[in-house]
């Protein structure tokens, strides 16, 4: 079983009788309740300031800070000055998360609710090295953003990781990426990741 869920409650259920460790290191990924876990694709460019900095057709984000904890925060991804596919839109096109502000509903998308891994110092510092001893025992893989480092990059080379462990070829040619690669490789598996090696 190769896992790249981001749900490793999930995982664990689909593991028929998990060994301790799978059952430890699966059952303790945390996820976000309360806050993170709301998202609005829309169109109501409302939730921008209007001010001289004209985030609307200037900014790739706008953060607005709504209470005294430093996750307080509700972030509007201004996607038309990001991505050169929503430049085609002639309506704002914005993603909010976590969203404080009133949205049109007239101007609403889409919502989504979802779990959000808490990827704090326990996280990082205990959990992940520890998923190197329940990797590849009795032929399951874990990959994904919570088995290294919460990001889009990182999550992919995991993807990459597990499937050079499993025995495909690693498909780049460019030599720091390859080293990267290795890096990673090193620190998800320790002494058992099987290297990338190339001509260059
Ligand atoms: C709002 C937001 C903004 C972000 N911005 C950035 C950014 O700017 N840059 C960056 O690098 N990272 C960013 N991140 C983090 C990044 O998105 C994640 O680290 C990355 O997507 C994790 O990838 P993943 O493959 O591990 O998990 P996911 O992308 O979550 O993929 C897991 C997949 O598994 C599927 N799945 C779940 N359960 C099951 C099941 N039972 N059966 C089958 N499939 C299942 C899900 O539908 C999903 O498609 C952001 C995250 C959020 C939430």
């Amino acid at each position: 079983m190769l896992d790249g869920i981001y749900k490793e409650n999930q995982t664990l259920m689909m593991l028929d009788e998990p060994t301790f460790l799978e059952r430890y290191i699966l059952s303790s990924v945390r996820y976000e309740s309360e806050l993170h876990n709301h998202t609005v694709v829309h169109s109501d460019a409302s939730v921008l300031p209007d001010d001289e900095v004209k985030a609307l057709e200037t900014r790739s984000n706008h953060i607005a800070q709504y209470g005294a904890r430093p996750d307080n925060y509700e972030i509007t991804y201004i996607m038309h000055n990001q991505q050169p596919w929503a430049k085609r839109s002639d309506k704002p096109c914005l993603v909010t998360y976590n969203p404080i502000s009133e949205i049109d509903d007239e101007k609403v998308i889409e919502r989504r609710w979802f779990q959000h891994i808490v990827h704090d110092v326990r996280h990082v510092a205990w959990l992940v090295p520890l998923f190197r001893f329940i990797q590849g025992k009795r032929r399951s893989w874990h990959c994904g953003a919570h088995t290294l480092i919460n990001s889009q990059e990182t999550a992919f080379v995991t993807g990459l990781a597990a499937a050079r462990q499993i025995g495909a070829d690693y498909p780049f040619e460019d030599p720091e990426a390859r080293k990267m690669f290795n890096y990673y490789g090193r620190v998800m598996y320790g002494w058992r990741f099987r290297k990338a090696r190339g001509s260059a």
